[in-house]
């Protein structure tokens, strides 16, 4: 996307930004989820149309960045009580017997096992694996139903470990899910599954692709909706 990117520190203001310089006609500013301020400029685009763009937005500005600050998620501590989300549902974790696995979900906690308790770093990646198999099943069921209810063929439906992607389609009819979809309700993940297996037949965001996706699931803007208001803030 970006001809020339790079970080400006502006003098006449506290803002940070990254230029991001392309073929487009105007300029933009966008706060990204990470709370990065990026100004999206015209090749042309003179220091001074930023520095009055910046100047003129600065109360936007310092609103969107303190809103995308908000939610963001508490920094994660894995102590016993701390919540984390299963199919919409936040969990507290709790340490005890979990037989051969090390994370079971139950319907009023999340149980690790009692051996982790002192490490972090081996509760995360509990943890991790836990949300890639229960991602996986998820998935694999939520597709399974649409293959039948739709005749396409799928070959293959895979987890990746991409934070920011919710889900992907290949050309080889392959579908790949972020390991994060465990966290998200069941209707948010069933439109994540409808709207990859909508790309099977239109490889873009045209008006039929929408189209295709609204037939599979006519509430699907209320999925949309939780992915954008609740995604930033999921753990892990
Ligand atoms: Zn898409």
């Amino acid at each position: 996307m970006s001809a020339r990117s790079d970080k400006v520190s502006s003098q006449s203001l506290s803002h940070e930004y990254r230029l991001i310089r392309s073929r487009r006609r105007t300029l933009a500013l966008v706060v990204t989820s990470d709370g990065e301020l990026q100004v999206r400029a015209p090749m042309r685009a003179t220091q001074e149309q930023i520095r009055q763009m910046l100047a003129k937005h600065d109360g936007w500005i310092r609103r969107k960045k303190a809103e995308q600050a908000s939610r963001r998620p508490a920094p994660v501590t894995f102590a016993e009580g701390e919540t984390f989300p299963v199919n919409g549902q936040w969990l507290p974790l709790q340490f005890g017997n979990t037989g051969r696995a090390t994370v079971v979900a139950r319907d009023d906690a999340l149980i690790v096992a009692r051996r982790l308790h002192a490490s972090p770093e081996k509760i995360e990646s509990a943890l991790l694996l836990f949300y890639k198999k229960t991602t996986l099943e998820r998935m694999n069921a939520h597709v399974s139903e649409l293959r039948r209810q739709t005749g396409l063929h799928v070959s293959k439906v895979g987890v990746t470990m991409a934070r920011r992607r919710w889900g992907s389609c290949s050309s080889r009819s392959s579908l790949n899910f972020s390991y994060r979809l465990a966290m998200v309700p069941d209707f948010v993940q069933r439109y994540l599954a409808v709207h990859e297996m909508a790309h099977l037949r239109h490889p873009n965001h045209s008006p039929a692709f929408w189209a295709q996706v609204a037939e599979w699931m006519s509430e699907f803007r209320l999925a949309e909706k939780w992915l954008k208001n609740e995604g930033a803030r999921l753990p892990l």
